[in-house]
């Protein structure tokens, strides 16, 4: 059990983090001993704990009563390494000039930015940083594009855990891995352009006949199309005047079965915009009329009802849901009115989204947001791969979005080849598999058409995650199960030291996957950094009871 000393202003934020690292901990308690006290800051605390963790990234009094040297400032926007790994630091930070250890380094000074003192079986590891501070930024104003491929707030959990259980200390969690799984792989739709044929002497049109015929030239010299598309674009500009006339299928139809074909079974999310040729509000008055969308999700009325029915989700693709409630509550009742489903989650048409929006879309009745992520590359805003609830808000989950299609290939953001995307997206998926959490992926509807022709890497992206044993889920569907996790209850039983059971109600519905308790080996300080691949054990949580799991007997 981990007791956490913090400031009151904090307690929101520490309460959201040990969702996300679920495992035994409380405010501390005067009347209670801990086998880790977590200190963030200047708190007070009686050291009798196996553990003690002091998280600061100023001087505290901590390393005055130590004659801790540290510099006179502390640094702002620096980076520490923790088995190789970079961690972002938002907040302030501070070194320790005069200690040796390599548990943490700051990457500019290379000085040392955690250390730990051992003393009568007892151990105390002072971190240069404010955790629960660097969560909060993390958790709300996000990471700036450079830093995106750092999963920062995976890594502080990892770093955590690294010293919780290198330090002696059993540690017990329910990790956010479902049960026969690695992690949970999201494929979601954003639908922009269901039809080419509506579409007529506009920016859209023109710009599909320039990109076919000239990009689809320069994509080849460039690697980036087999010279097949490129044929293959000509023939659908060449026909565009047929589309038109009702004389050639719309090749921008249809985009339903391409991704029913492709996905094989693995039930995807598709995000409809409400009404047509509206643009809705942007920060500072109307957005470009451009944002306006041809269609509305009455026009497809039947490829909704064709979704369902293959176990499809169908959310809101939402124009004015993140600025204001009320033009919110109609959008969802459009989809509510066309899918006969209560529960509608929303991810922004793009990406729209402020410090409020997260209380403006679950005051306007969302089941979940998913739209936290990047129009301009791939990878981690929030610093995670796992569901989370938005600090602005009270129930409503984020699924945060990790990968965009777009993001991968137009000129103007990474503008990758196929080869170059794959070499990007592998690491995400490693993340994936070594952090758990989901990997939520955008790919739009008229992405496997001409001009676009992207379909062979979300191909090769699918199977990849096949291979590396993904649950493919709606989105709601992983938000089911996160919000099952976050249900889950440790009991622990202060009369018998080390003793946790974990308990979920049942009721999350029988087609979720399992959730896992994780049981970690104590080692010792020296192993710090250097993880063998069997250091725990997994058991199944009970929907019901969970077998009682006594870390002292798995030895
Ligand atoms: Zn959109």
């Amino acid at each position: 059990m981990i007791g956490v000393i913090a400031d009151p202003a904090e307690h929101d934020v520490v309460r959201e983090f040990f969702e996300l690292f679920k495992t035994p901990w409380e405010f501390c308690r005067k009347d209670r001993q801990y086998d880790v006290l977590l200190c963030a800051g200047e708190g007070q605390f009686d050291a009798t704990a196996k553990l003690v963790l002091v998280y600061a990234g100023r001087k505290t009094r901590f390393d005055e009563q130590r004659k801790i040297q540290t510099p006179r400032q502390p640094m702002h926007g620096s980076a520490v390494s923790f088995r190789g790994n970079r961690i972002p630091i938002y907040g302030d930070a501070i070194t320790f000039s005069g200690k040796e250890s390599s548990v943490l380094i700051e990457e500019d000074s290379e000085e040392c930015a955690a250390y730990l003192e051992e003393s009568n079986d007892r151990v105390l590891a002072r971190i240069g940083y404010d955790l629960f501070s660097e969560v909060r930024t993390l958790l709300t104003v996000g990471q700036p594009a450079a830093n995106a491929s750092m999963p920062a707030l995976e890594l502080h959990i990892a770093f955590l855990r690294e010293l919780i259980t290198g330090c002696r200390v059993r540690l017990v969690e329910i990790p956010p891995v479902p049960g026969g799984c690695q992690f949970v792989a999201c494929l979601t739709h954003d639908v922009d352009h269901p039809a080419i044929r509506q579409h007529q002497w506009d920016h859209t049109m023109f710009g599909f006949l320039y990109r076919a015929v000239f990009g689809s030239l320069r994509r080849l010299f460039r690697g980036q199309m087999s010279a097949q598309n490129l044929f293959r674009n000509w023939a659908a500009a060449l026909q565009l005047p047929f589309v038109h006339l009702g004389l050639a299928k719309d090749f921008w139809g249809e985009f339903d079965d391409r991704y029913l074909e492709l996905e094989k079974g693995a039930r995807s999310t598709f995000f409809v915009i409400p009404f047509r040729n509206q643009a809705g509000s942007g920060s500072h008055g109307p957005a470009p009329a451009l944002r306006a969308a041809r269609y509305g999700a009455q026009d497809l009325a039947g490829t909704i009802r064709k979704l369902a029915t293959a176990g499809c989700e169908v959310g809101l693709h939402g124009i004015d849901v993140w600025l204001d409630s009320s033009k919110g509550h109609e959008e969802l009742e459009e989809i509510r009115r066309l899918t006969g489903v209560s529960e509608i989650g929303v991810r922004m048409h793009w990406l729209y989204y402020n410090q409020q929006s997260a209380s403006t879309v679950e005051a306007a009745g969302a089941a979940y947001d998913s739209t936290i992520g990047y129009n301009e590359t791939v990878g981690y805003r929030a610093g995670t791969t796992q569901v989370y609830k938005p600090l602005a808000a009270s129930q409503l989950l984020e699924l945060p979005l990790h990968v965009m299609d777009t993001a991968l290939f137009y000129p103007s953001y990474l503008n990758l080849t196929p080869h170059r995307a794959k070499v990007v997206l592998g690491p995400m998926i490693d993340n994936a598999v070594r952090y758990g959490g989901t990997l939520t992926i955008n790919w739009h509807d008229r992405s496997l058409a001409p001009e676009r022709l992207w379909g062979g890497c979300y191909r090769d992206l699918i199977q990849e995650m096949k291979s590396r044993d993904a649950w493919f889920s709606t989105a709601g569907q992983a938000i089911s199960w996160f919000r099952k996790r976050r249900s889950a209850i440790f009991e622990t039983d202060s009369m018998q030291v080390g003793k946790v059971r974990a308990q979920v109600a049942a009721g999350h519905g029988d087609y979720l996957p399992t959730l896992r308790l994780r049981v970690h080996r104590s080692r010792n300080p020296s192993q710090i950094g250097c993880r063998s691949s069997d250091d725990y054990v997994d058991m199944e949580v009970e929907e019901t009871n969970s077998p009682a799991v006594t870390p002292e007997a798995r030895r």
